[in-house]
């Protein structure tokens, strides 16, 4: 069994097993469930070996080796070819879902992580993670109603993997205004059978507050929270960096670098632990936009909060800080909850904290293998562009803060970059820097158009707590047992 103990757990080292991990989301002492300790490394022969899977093989045996005897193989194998079918990812060309293509001849490569149903990386970890726990649900009959907020690619990636699933039902909660209606058409398709939509007068906060508020209520205190923290997520996010590395080497053992688009660093997590097992990977690059927590930090030490987020053209990587980091500060700091737990406390109440009060280096970072950078608003534009006209390839404004922090070095080995979003979401952007529209896969040629169509495919409620009780309340009487 692999075994799972919480960031901040200073009462008296409770483990979990995976499955209760991912069912409870979040740990009771609000810190986060972590592996005890991570498997031996693999060999270069094993590499060797690992390298002529194909994706689902690799995800599979990653996974197994990470989780134990939890999920029985047979069973985790059988999740996992559901969720990289060629259904959920129509594009694959050989059934690879995570193609690695050079750009030009140039030293940087991307790696296309957002070929899934929604077109953004999220699904490469929530299409997993729901079958996973329709799988354990499923076991003891049981059931999970979730209850999300949302701004943009987690609603509908979360809905995507949830819907027709019988152990699971999903509730998301987005601001009226706001999302671009690509986004809004993606979520409102989904809307029936087990997943409802709800639209917040109101802005994002104002949907995470009523998440929060709903929750504490003992009637509702069984609902599960969607949210990027689950260490489901963060565990399957690994495999597609060793499949990324074994399509841009020319032999195991190569070393290269890793651009990663960050904002609650769950990416680049899965990438550290991706380097832990065994894989060569030399630095890993956080790239941020102006929203710059992570930059400053691996440049100074200093973890500061943001009051507000800045909004920019790549909205996904908008944070004020990052959660996920909690897990690789509670590394550094030896594995110590009560140090983790400080640290964390410290963060929450003065909103900064640094290395140098834990009588560590500034570039404490730097030293474990993060380097960082980040982009402006044109300097995305002049990415895209300089992609296009080097290579041919169209990126996404995510993939353009990861291109332009690669630019900005002196790219000696070679460089992948994570692609994390198809450009049709950002058509707006792309418009801006090329003059021409991206293409639009044929499953998204008319997709506001279907949206439209649909009827009641948003309820519409004020930023009120008893409405949205009282709608919780309805969903539950009508679901079909
Ligand atoms: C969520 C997201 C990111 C940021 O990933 P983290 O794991 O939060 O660091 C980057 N790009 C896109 C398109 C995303 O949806």
């Amino acid at each position: 069994m692999a075994e799972f103990v919480s960031t901040r757990d200073v009462g008296g080292g409770e483990v979990v097993n995976y499955t209760q991990a991912i069912v409870e989301g979040l740990a009771p002492d609000g810190g986060l469930y972590t592996p005890v300790e991570l498997p031996e490394p693999f060999s270069w022969q094993e590499l060797g070996y690992m390298s002529k899977m194909t994706y689902t093989q690799l995800f599979t045996q990653v996974k197994s080796v990470l989780l134990g005897d939890d999920i029985p193989p047979i069973h985790l194998a059988d999740i996992t070819n559901r969720a990289f079918c060629t259904e959920n990812f129509p594009e694959a060309v050989n059934c690879n879902v995570v193609p690695v293509e050079q750009i030009g001849d140039t030293n940087l490569y991307l790696h296309d992580l957002s070929g899934g149903p929604t077109a953004a990386f999220k699904d490469m970890a929530l299409q997993p993670l729901a079958r996973e726990l329709d799988y354990v649900l499923g076991v003891d009959s049981a059931m999970l109603e979730l209850l999300g907020a949302t701004s943009g690619d987690t609603g509908s990636a979360a809905e995507a993997a949830v819907k027709g699933l019988g152990a699971l039902s999903i509730c998301m909660l987005s601001p009226k205004e706001g999302m671009s209606p690509f986004q809004r058409a993606q979520m409102g398709i989904l809307s029936g059978g087990n997943v409802t939509n709800i639209a917040v007068q109101g802005d994002f906060d104002a949907c995470q507050d009523l998440v929060k508020d709903t929750v504490q209520d003992p009637e509702f205190a069984t609902i599960g929270a969607v949210n990027s923290i689950n260490i489901g997520r963060i565990l399957s996010q690994v495999s597609y960096y060793f499949s990324g590395y074994f399509q841009t080497v020319d032999g195991i053992g190569e070393q290269i670098d890793i651009v990663v688009p960050s904002g609650n660093f769950g990416n680049v997590l899965a990438g550290h632990i991706a380097r832990s097992m065994g894989l060569p990977i030399r630095n890993l690059i956080v790239a941020t936009n102006e929203n710059d927590v992570l930059h400053e930090l691996v440049q100074t030490g200093v973890y500061r909060k943001r009051s507000r987020t800045k909004p920019t053209s790549s909205p996904s990587m908008d944070i004020t800080k990052a959660s996920n980091y909690e897990r690789l500060v509670y590394q550094l700091l030896g594995n110590n909850p009560e140090r983790t737990h400080h640290y964390m406390h410290q963060f929450a109440t003065k909103g900064v904290v640094s290395f140098e009060d834990y009588g560590m280096p500034a570039d404490t970072l730097q030293r474990a293998g993060f380097l960082s950078g980040m982009s402006t608003e044109q300097d995305r534009l002049d990415s895209i562009r300089w992609t296009h006209e080097t290579g041919g390839q169209i990126i996404d404004p995510h993939t353009a803060d990861a291109i332009t922090v690669a630019r900005q070095r002196p790219c000696d080995v070679k460089t992948l970059c994570l692609s994390t979003a198809r450009p049709v979401k950002f058509e707006y952007t792309i418009f801006e820097a090329l003059g021409i529209r991206p293409s639009r896969p044929d499953r998204f040629t008319d997709l506001e158009a279907q949206a439209d169509k649909k009827e009641g495919a948003f309820i519409t409620i004020p930023p009120n707590l008893d409405v949205l009780k009282r709608v919780i309340r309805d969903i539950r009487i009508n679901r079909p047992q």
